[in-house]
């Protein structure tokens, strides 16, 4: 009955304890008899007479000290032949604890993501920009972030989204924020950009990873926007007395394709036209009907939008919670460029 998961006495189980000590077996079967509810989801005992295991704590009657055993995990007691014991379910305590570590680390994960995420954004003469991420129940890969380059006459934008959820995709979105950063001061255009970070992430992304990006840049007193993306849905320019239109000029998405090339395109905006990048989180938000809101969606709201870059950001989240109330399923994010 014994699996080399058991633990015998002259091999003293490595317990991470209360105190986080290394146990040996005579410590882990002294918590049995004093029922320590410390030691619960540290290890569970099984017990051979009965093919049950339970936690330290369970009420049940002791066994004999010779017929019990101990495992690290339920799943180690299970693949040795015992059942959980229905009365302290020790199965479910596990997964509880598990469940709650997992919580614990998506909520450090969402407070590294809200820190990285700039609350105020830098200024150049002639533009005015304002973001917005609302992060998603699970913490996904968005991020966006501007910089300043020079003493005031260069601004890029990013907006990305990295693949996947959770604490791995807010990670790379991190790593990837970083490197946006630097690279946006160290190189001379929004394709150039797109290009370094592809290289760069390449190296470091798992297989099967990947990245969209969007980057744009502004220039002091000056017209011209020029964009390139990286997979990234296109930014939606608005300009007023003219229809919306799509900004679409780039490559494939980041660390997906080997040797990648990104086109890019500069358009020239009147004052008070804008720019609007956003993420799949914002057209991949579904109405109560469970129907995504689209492209058509932001095509429809995009005119509406007035005032400063922070009252459209402000105006197209109220219109996407209106209609997808339910919480975020993926992070939802948006950065606009005004011309004054
Ligand atoms: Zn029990």
């Amino acid at each position: 009955m014994l699996s080399d998961t058991a633990l015998s006495e002259n091999a003293p189980f490595a317990v991470a304890g209360a105190g986080g000590a290394h146990r040996a077996e005579s410590e882990l079967w002294r918590a049995v008899l004093a029922r320590d509810r410390s030691f619960d989801g540290h290890f569970v005992f099984a017990v051979r007479s009965t093919g049950i295991y339970c936690r330290p704590s369970c009420p049940a009657k002791r066994p004999r000290r010779d017929r019990a055993s101990f495992y690290r995990r339920p799943a180690d007691a299970e693949r040795a032949g015992f059942r959980a014991c229905l009365r302290c379910e020790p199965r479910l305590f596990a997964e509880a604890q598990d469940k709650r570590r997992l919580d614990g680390e998506l909520a450090l994960a969402r407070a590294v993501q809200e820190r990285l995420t700039p609350t105020r954004v830098p200024a150049i003469a002639g533009w005015e920009v304002a973001g917005l991420l609302e992060p998603s129940r699970e913490v996904g890969g968005d991020f966006f972030d501007v910089v300043k380059v020079g003493p005031g006459d260069r601004l890029v934008l990013g907006l990305g989204d990295v693949s996947g959820k959770g604490v791995g995709a807010a990670l790379l979105a991190a790593s990837l924020q970083a490197a946006f950063r630097l690279l946006a001061e160290r190189e001379s255009s929004p394709a150039h950009i797109l290009a370094a970070l592809d290289h760069d992430l390449r190296d470091r992304t798992p297989p099967g990873v990947y990245a969209t990006l969007a980057v744009v840049e502004l220039r002091a007193a000056s017209s011209r926007v020029c964009a390139s993306l990286a997979g990234h849905p296109p930014p939606l320019v608005l300009e007023p007395g003219r229809g919306p239109r799509w900004l679409g000029a780039g490559g494939p998405p980041l660390a997906l394709v080997p040797g990648a090339t990104f086109g890019e395109c500069s358009i020239d905006l009147e004052p008070e036209a804008s720019v609007l990048l956003y993420t799949d989180g914002i057209t991949e938000a579904e109405d109560v009907r469970g129907r995504e809101l689209g492209r058509r969606f932001l095509r429809r709201v995009g005119p509406s939008l007035a005032g400063s870059a922070g009252a459209r950001v402000e105006a197209l989240r109220r219109a996407v919670s209106r209609l997808a109330p339910s919480a975020p399923a993926d992070d939802r994010s948006v950065l606009l460029a005004r011309r004054l």
